[in-house]
């Protein structure tokens, strides 16, 4: 019998980036005990690595802008796929939430008549993204993380502990979440450092754990991002949505190798910057798709004229959505147009003056500087595609981020779906963090103030979990390496289920990961439970070996091209795929054999948008979208 020590809390937050902060500091404001858990130190989630800003129609820059634009760049962004309720909600409430950040010390760039300063980004029809320099995520963590202290402070002074209503455990995982019957009852976490085992009993449980890139090669993100809280929902029984659309970011550097995939912000195409292949030529104007073709400008004068003249000018299509013109940069190498690299050439040096372009993009000047030996104020810069972002997620209800199925789970952030269908739009993620953060927060702290008795963590669920969690340390003879497991999954994935797709490469990709998962069940490691960075990558690759399946299996299920999942064998984007969700559910019981499937997967409706929503689009644009049916309704 593990004996493990066990905390009460009302509500525990997973995650501790803008969307567990949000999420923590509404709980503990409506007066919910409340624990944040994470697995880096506090302060230091994936959220400090955003760069470009975050979107809000405050119209500060252009006074045209407002809720309905932003909802309408949303959609379109996201191909109409997008949980359209959130999508409303976000567009809503974004402005609120960033005035309430700059009410709690955040320091924004201005105007020239000091207002929030709000700058271009791909898909959105305005000025939108309220930004710090390049560094923007870093501020936000910051502030909210400042927020906390503020709270602690309080309770200090009226329970003489800093701790007693609002508790940070930093540098600790989760492995399970634990459940009473059908409702959660807590989590199961270990200690990084010590490898020590504790659990934290809680009606209610937030996952707000980010995303899935370290299942691919090349990526934009951080080592946190092993899918933990995607698996922790489907262990639990609760299902994932739209799992095939994963982001590509056009620009990731591609050069020296050991930092391909690092991310160079959309800023730099926001403020100028123009994509240009091997030939000179700025490509991006040959591919403009139909549906977007009357909003973006037809020649490099109008584009450029739009930089001064919004109004009067079509935007560049170097500022299409992500997914457009990650694909045109893929195309652009394939035909032997690329950069010496591998990518194409981003350019600002010719179309700013050195001292703006350290102005305005100090993080990017100095990563090139330092890592690549690059001068951007004075040559252009070598990008190409890098996994950057999962629409797919945890499924919720849109306004409560109520799992489905899984009374006292919530999700918000990346780890839940919905929000931006098939496709992101920059920006985006920084906003949807805060709209649903908060409202994550604020229904778990409601339902765990329901009353009743508190649900129970069993024993046995506590043996179990500690012994999923020592395996690896008992692999019998001829154990695998985590290590050499991490690099073949991410091999298949960048290869086999990437940027663009097959048929035949996703099967086989799924044939992979079931050889991959036989292996991880003999996964092992040496030494101790003190920190043991194989013993954690053994643990983690449970959740990406999950994660992965429902990717590769989803985008062989959805036989059409729409943002983030481009098949070259069905290249369209067709109409009769709008209306279908595509969910994971966990084979229940789950499978002894590791070879077998755990995922089954099962097609639904999406709920029609709502008349006043589609009244804002021209009927014209909505028959390029929605299904004949859905027209006719
Ligand atoms: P995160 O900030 O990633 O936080 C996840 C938290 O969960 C971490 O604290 C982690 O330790 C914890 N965690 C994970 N698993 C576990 C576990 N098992 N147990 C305990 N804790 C766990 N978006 C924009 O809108 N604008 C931008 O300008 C922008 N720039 C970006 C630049 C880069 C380089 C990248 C990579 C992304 C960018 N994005 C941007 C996207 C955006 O940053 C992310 O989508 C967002 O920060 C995710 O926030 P989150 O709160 O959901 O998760």
């Amino acid at each position: 019998m593990a004996q493990v020590e066990r905390q009460q809390w009302d509500v525990v937050v997973v995650g501790a980036g803008g969307a567990g902060l949000r999420a923590a500091i509404e709980a503990r404001e409506r007066g919910a005990r409340t624990a944040v858990i994470c697995k880096s130190l506090f302060g230091k989630a994936h959220t400090v690595m955003a760069e470009g800003g975050i979107a809000a129609s405050m119209g500060n820059v252009n006074d045209h802008d407002n809720w309905q634009v932003h909802f309408r760049d949303t959609m379109r962004g996201g191909k109409f796929l997008n949980q359209w309720r959130m999508a409303e909600l976000h567009a809503k409430e974004a402005p609120d939430r960033v005035w309430e950040l700059e009410t709690w010390g955040a320091l924004f760039d201005r105007t020239p008549d000091g207002r929030i300063s709000q700058r271009n980004f791909g898909g959105h029809e305005y000025p939108r993204l309220a930004h710090v320099g390049d560094r923007t995520g870093l501020e936000l963590i910051r502030t909210l993380q400042q927020k906390i202290v503020q709270l602690q402070q309080e309770d200090f002074k009226e329970y003489g502990d800093h701790e007693a209503r609002l508790k940070v455990f930093q540098e600790c995982t989760v492995t399970r979440v634990l459940k009473d019957g059908a409702r959660v009852s807590g989590t199961f976490c270990y200690e990084r450092e010590s490898g020590r085992f504790f659990v934290l009993e809680a009606p209610a449980v937030v996952l707000a754990t980010g995303g899935i890139g370290k299942s691919f090669k090349t990526t934009s993100n951080s080592w946190e991002y092993t899918g933990d809280g995607h698996a922790l929902a489907l262990l639990a029984g609760a299902p994932l949505l739209n799992m095939e659309f994963v982001q590509f970011h056009p620009t990731g550097m591609v050069w020296p190798p050991s930092v391909k995939g690092i991310l160079v912000t959309e800023s730099v195409r926001g403020d100028g910057g123009v994509l240009r292949n091997s030939e000179g030529e700025r490509f991006m104007f040959d591919y403009v798709p139909d549906v977007f073709k009357e909003k973006y400008a037809e020649s490099e004068e109008e584009g450029d004229r739009w930089y001064e003249d919004p109004d009067h000018n079509r935007r560049p299509p170097e500022l299409l959505p992500r997914d457009e013109v990650a694909r045109a940069i893929n195309s652009e190498v394939k035909a032997g147009r690329g950069s010496p690299h591998g990518g194409v050439f981003l350019d600002v040096s010719t179309r700013m003056p050195a001292e703006r372009i350290k102005r305005r993009l100090p993080s990017m000047y100095h990563q090139f500087k330092e890592l690549a030996d690059v001068d951007i104020t004075a040559e252009p810069m070598e990008v190409g595609p890098t996994c950057h972002y999962v629409m797919g997620g945890i499924a919720v209800d849109s306004d409560t981020a109520a799992t489905v199925g899984v009374p006292g789970l919530f999700a918000a952030g990346e780890v839940a779906g919905g929000m931006h269908g098939s496709n992101r739009l920059g920006g985006n993620s920084l906003s949807d963090l805060l709209v649903f953060g908060r409202r994550a927060g604020l229904h778990a702290a409601g339902y765990a103030s329901e009353g009743g008795a508190r649900p129970v963590v069993s024993q046995e669920q506590i043996d179990a979990a500690a012994a999923e969690a020592l395996a690896p340390f008992h692999a019998a003879e001829g154990a695998e390496n985590p290590y050499t497991l991490h690099q073949e999954l991410q091999t298949t994935m960048n290869d086999l289920v990437g940027i663009i797709r097959r048929e035949a490469e996703m099967a086989e990709a799924l044939e992979r990961l079931a050889a991959l998962r036989v292996r991880a069940a003999r996964a092992g490691v040496e030494g101790h439970r003190q920190f043991n960075p194989g013993w954690h990558l053994a643990l983690d690759l449970r959740n990406m070996l999950l994660v992965s399946e429902c990717v590769a299996r989803a985008a062989l299920e959805r036989t059409e091209s729409r943002g983030g999942h481009t098949r070259e064998d069905r290249p369209a984007m067709e109409r009769e795929w709008r209306p279908v969700n595509l969910l994971c559910r966990p084979v229940d019981p789950p499978p002894a054999d590791p070879a077998a499937d755990r995922i089954v997967l099962v097609r639904t409706r999406t709920e029609p948008i709502r008349p006043d929503l589609l009244a804002l689009f021209e009927k014209e644009e909505l028959a390029k979208y929605l299904a004949e049916e859905e027209l006719c309704e």
